[in-house]
């Protein structure tokens, strides 16, 4: 039964084999000669089909026809295209497809140039210019990408078809230049004891690594509860092990310390003549601040500040007389004169602070000499005649500046600042209607205080300063 079997199928495939022939070789049908139904072009070049041939019959005897082909391909563009061949032939119709990729297969153009000495560990180099383009990408300079592998440098850019480019160079790798480390603020910080230490800032920069701010360390504590210099340390350091520190000091100094009747060896007379006017209230803020005396000189003719005359007292201020009108040509024209002018100042501080004032300071002070143009030797004769009615009068041993042409609030600290000294009598002349005077006086009791002084206001105790009397 099994041989019978495989007689049968052997039977049946010869038929098959038969039949199968006569299909290839005496059927008539539609060929397509040369057809492939995949091809690839380069981007940017023309594209032309490749030639085919259609005919109708056997393979023996085929008869060329006509056939239509649709479709087309954008040879600008990277994409797969589709063709369509359709022939005819009588009653049968035969249609194929061809598939068209367009695509790029040329490398991009990389360009560097410069120097190769010393490039940074991470291959950052400020020397070197590196562009790219692709044919069909454009500009790829943006796409370069680089890594340092022993002691080269690999340039490398892709286009969006994968094509690859890469160059590579000798170099040395090097960083010898020091990160820059930058505080915020100044490098010395006044506090007064008591209050809060906050860390102004810094700003760490690397040629080579960039912005490293985070890699800074700081050391060092500031304890405002205790006045004393402290010092805080900010280092950093770059991959390449370059090392910059810097250092700030911070001054915590004590709040002023005045007493009535007690006098240090270390005393600073701030006086301010002229005022009260715009700039009186701020001061007296920052006087408040560090609980700083001091003494106004005050003139009588703007009563828009007069208010200002109690508050002044009021904090513990001395106010001192200095010139109703503050008018030379009137008030030094005679003794009378000077009199008259004088008690109505005093008149008027006492209506509002309720205190009688005998501290005087001359407009000009007791030394000028502008008074003689309206009557020789009234300085003189003014300067033992207050003495003799009970007045005292004081003039200064440090000049700020803000009377002659200085105008910028840092000569003016600087003046002063430089000016103070141990036991000396430290009487400073400013003004209180001047602005930049105002802005001074803040560093200048940041500078006393941390320095050891204590700032007084003048009264009748205090030593008397007296210059030379010129008329
Ligand atoms: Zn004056």
């Amino acid at each position: 039964m099994a041989k019978k079997g495989l007689i049968i199928l052997f039977i049946i495939s010869i038929v098959f084999l038969i039949f199968g022939f006569y299909v290839n070789f005496f059927s008539r049908r539609i060929y397509f000669n040369n057809f492939t139904s995949d091809e690839q072009t380069e981007v940017f070049k023309k594209y032309k089909p490749k030639k085919i041939s259609v005919c109708y019959g056997t393979k023996y005897n085929c008869k060329k026809i006509n056939y239509k082909l649709k479709g087309s391909v954008n040879e600008k563009k990277l994409g797969t295209y589709t063709l369509t061949y359709i022939a005819n032939y009588k009653d049968v119709s035969v249609t194929k497809r061809k598939k068209v990729k367009v695509v790029d297969t040329k490398k991009p153009n990389l360009n560097v140039e410069g120097i190769f000495t010393n490039v940074c560990p991470n291959g950052k180099n400020d020397y070197v210019k590196i562009t790219a383009d692709d044919l069909y990408d454009g500009d790829l300079t943006d796409k370069v990408k680089y890594k340092i592998k022993d002691n080269k440098i690999i340039y490398k850019v892709s286009d969006s078809s994968g094509n690859t480019t890469k160059k590579t160079f000798e170099v040395n790798i090097m960083d010898n230049e020091k990160p820059q480390l930058i505080l915020n603020d100044e490098n010395i910080i006044y506090l007064s004891v008591g209050s809060k230490f906050i860390e102004p800032g810094y700003v760490a920069i690397d040629n080579c690594d960039g912005n490293i701010t985070e890699e800074v360390k700081v050391s060092g504590e500031v304890d405002t509860t205790k006045p004393g210099t402290y010092e805080i340390t900010y280092t950093v350091k770059d991959e390449f092990a370059n090392e910059t520190s810097v250092k700030r000091t911070v001054k915590v100094f004590p709040k002023n310390s005045y007493k009535p009747g007690i006098l240090s060896n270390k005393t600073i007379y701030l006086t301010f003549d002229d005022g009260p006017g715009a700039h009186t209230a701020r001061l007296l803020d920052i006087l408040k601040n560090y609980n700083v005396k001091a003494t106004f000189f005050v003139t009588g003719y703007n009563n828009n500040y007069n208010d200002l005359l109690k508050r002044e007292n009021d904090e513990g201020h001395t106010v001192a007389l200095h010139s109703y009108t503050h008018n030379y040509g009137l008030i030094y024209q005679s003794i009378d004169a000077y009199m008259e002018d004088l008690l109505r100042i005093q008149d008027k501080v006492r209506q509002y602070t309720g205190v009688t004032s005998t501290i005087i300071r001359f407009p000009g002070g007791s030394s000028n000499t502008i008074s003689r143009k309206y009557r020789t030797r009234i300085m003189t004769d003014l300067t033992k005649k207050v003495e003799e009615i009970g007045f005292r009068y004081f003039d200064w041993t440090i000049l700020s500046g803000d009377a002659g042409n200085t105008t910028d609030p840092n000569k003016i600290i600087q003046n002063v600042t430089s000016a103070v000294k141990e036991n000396e009598t430290n009487v400073v002349l400013m003004h209180d209607i001047k602005s930049y005077t105002v802005d001074s006086v803040e560093k200048i009791i940041q500078y006393g205080l941390s320095n050891g002084y204590t700032f007084a206001p003048l009264t009748m105790e205090s030593p008397v300063v007296h210059q030379h009397v010129n008329n």
